[in-house]
């Protein structure tokens, strides 16, 4: 009888434990999944707009170039949806610091640095009040700023308007290589050639991507934190060639919604972008993605 008893105590206190021990692990999980909401919580969705050319040239076909009707009507509806445009360096401060975002952050992106980006889209950007990054190529940016031409429809941007936009404070000049625009010296863009070492690779990368930089902080006076991939042309080898060259956000050309979080430094690269092309305006873009 006696052991009979000391029998159930002693299972009392075993079930006792094994509910205490359960409820502890319950709780692991539900403050795990706190964190995991808190994460997602602090992610921002992050849509990127990329534009190349503004000009009246803009026809059904034309995949670069958009007019200046096109760039309006899509500043009407980018401002009338409640989205705010961004800087790279809000996206960096955000990354690193926690520094909140607007609600519904966007960003426009003009790649190449057309003159018709000062002549046509920069009026516009001050009209509406919203930031834009333009990508430089950096031979372009040489050349015209020594021939002084200004064509609307294939001149390139001088050292004085960058500085001049810059100077507004709504548009950063950034890093779309020095003199990789190309597909015909062998290599497609800025990236790795077939059969390349890294180390030949990283060099290529430090002498031209960096040559830019160089240019950029002498003639602007600061490094550039943003590169864009000439096509969109990614490789892995030049991840690290490009950190060390002191960028924290990368653009590709993949067309996707960015996510992005506080303490992700690592989110900023390789970020998606929508081509936005004479035929599709941002209005459709938007939409389909949120
Ligand atoms: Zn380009």
């Amino acid at each position: 009888m006696y052991v009979i008893k000391l029998k159930t105590i002693l299972c009392y206190v075993l079930i006792f434990a094994t509910i205490i021990s359960a409820a502890k692990i319950c709780e692991g999980i539900s403050d795990a999944r706190a964190v995991t909401a808190e994460a997602e919580e602090g992610s921002v969705a992050l849509p990127i707009l990329m534009y190349h050319s503004v000009c009246e040239k803009a026809g059904k076909a034309a995949k670069f170039i958009v007019s200046e009707q096109d760039l309006r009507a899509d500043f009407e509806y980018i401002k009338n949806s409640g989205y705010t445009t961004v800087s790279s360096a809000e996206l960096i401060d955000f990354a690193e610091n926690g520094t909140p975002l607007p609600e519904k952050p966007i960003m426009i992106t003009f790649d190449d640095g057309y003159y018709n980006n000062y002549k046509i889209a920069f009026p516009l950007l001050k009209e509406y009040n919203m930031k834009a990054v333009i990508s430089i190529i950096g031979r372009y940016t040489d050349l015209y700023s020594e021939n002084n031409e200004e064509d609307v429809s294939y001149s390139h941007i001088t050292w004085n308007e960058a500085q001049e936009m810059i100077d507004s404070g709504l548009v950063e000049i950034q890093n779309h290589s020095y003199n990789s625009h190309t597909t015909d010296k062998g290599r497609n863009g800025t990236k790795k050639k077939k059969g390349e070492s890294e180390a030949a690779y990283a060099e290529y990368i430090y002498s031209d991507i960096g040559k830019l930089q160089d240019e950029i902080n002498q003639h602007l006076g600061y490094r550039p934190e943003l590169f864009a991939y000439p096509f969109g042309s990614v490789c892995e080898a030049s991840y690290e060639p490009l950190k060390q060259l002191g960028f924290k956000v990368t653009l590709s050309c993949e067309e996707k919604v960015n996510h992005i979080k506080p303490g992700d430094k690592d989110g900023l690269y390789m970020l998606g972008r929508y081509l936005r092309p004479h035929s599709r305006s941002a209005e459709k873009i938007l939409k389909k993605a949120e």
